[in-house]
């Protein structure tokens, strides 16, 4: 399992959840769809239902929500008196040291946004399993953060480590056929992987017994749009097969 990305802002400015709405739907207009898990008919499991309760004017999973506490793989953290905190609903893998993998400079420039709009915000930053906690996302977090991208980029995650046993016998991840590296592992099930390519919008699901490849095609995409169009690759990859998906 990957970690994702995860983003608190803790403030002491006072936001109706209706305000926290109309910040999100700015948040997406600027940075796009494809960097939130946005969710119109989302309704909260037991899990959120304890930090959050959605408005009834404004119902599903939003990029910018009002919740009671944090929760993390981790201590929870709670607000202090007279502090909100809005949580965001990012999709994508976390960026860190040690785990080289999300999209790193969406995340910097998103905890700049954030400073602008909500003026005495603290950003957090930190990943939804591990371990890997929240941390104060300030100027000086990020300017180390970025020095390190800078120097490594995704190197470190594509370069090896945490090569799967199925990598092993199919001699490594297979290759992007336009770019020639190897591709980086992204997630899978019991019985295939999927891989994207760092550099283009290349992504293959391989089957782990027989190495046979399938590509993602752009219908796939618009198709299995949480699955960036991996699940729907897969599905046609262990029909081809013969095999249930
Ligand atoms: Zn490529």
């Amino acid at each position: 399992m990957g970690i994702d990305a995860e983003m608190l802002v803790r403030t002491r400015q006072q936001f109706t959840p209706r305000e926290v709405r109309n910040l999100s739907v700015d948040l997406v207009e600027a940075f796009g769809t494809d960097t939130f898990l946005l969710i119109p008919d989302w309704v909260p499991d037991e899990y959120y239902e304890n930090e959050f309760t959605p408005p009834a004017d404004a119902p599903g999973r939003h990029a910018l929500r009002l919740i009671k506490f944090y929760q993390q793989d981790g201590p929870d953290i709670h607000p202090e008196s007279g502090e909100s905190f809005i949580e965001l609903s990012l999709m994508g893998r976390y960026y860190g040291e040690g785990y080289e993998r999300g999209s790193i400079t969406t995340y910097l420039a998103i905890a700049e946004w954030l400073e602008q709009r909500i003026p005495d915000a603290r950003v957090f930053y930190g990943g939804d399993s591990s371990g890997v906690l929240a941390e104060q996302f300030d100027r000086a977090a990020r300017e180390r953060i970025f020095a390190h991208f800078c120097r490594v980029g995704h190197k470190p995650y594509r370069g090896g480590f945490g090569i799967s046993v199925f990598d092993k016998t199919l001699g490594g991840h297979p290759a992007c056929g336009f770019c020639g590296p190897r591709m980086t592992e992204t997630g899978g099930s019991r019985d295939y992987s999927f891989y994207s390519c760092g550099s283009c919008e290349a992504k293959v699901v391989r089957h782990h017994a027989t190495g046979e490849c399938e590509a993602v095609t752009h219908e796939d995409k618009r198709n299995d749009r949480f699955m960036s169009g991996f699940s729907v690759a897969a599905k046609r990859l262990m029909s081809r097969l013969g095999k249930e998906g």
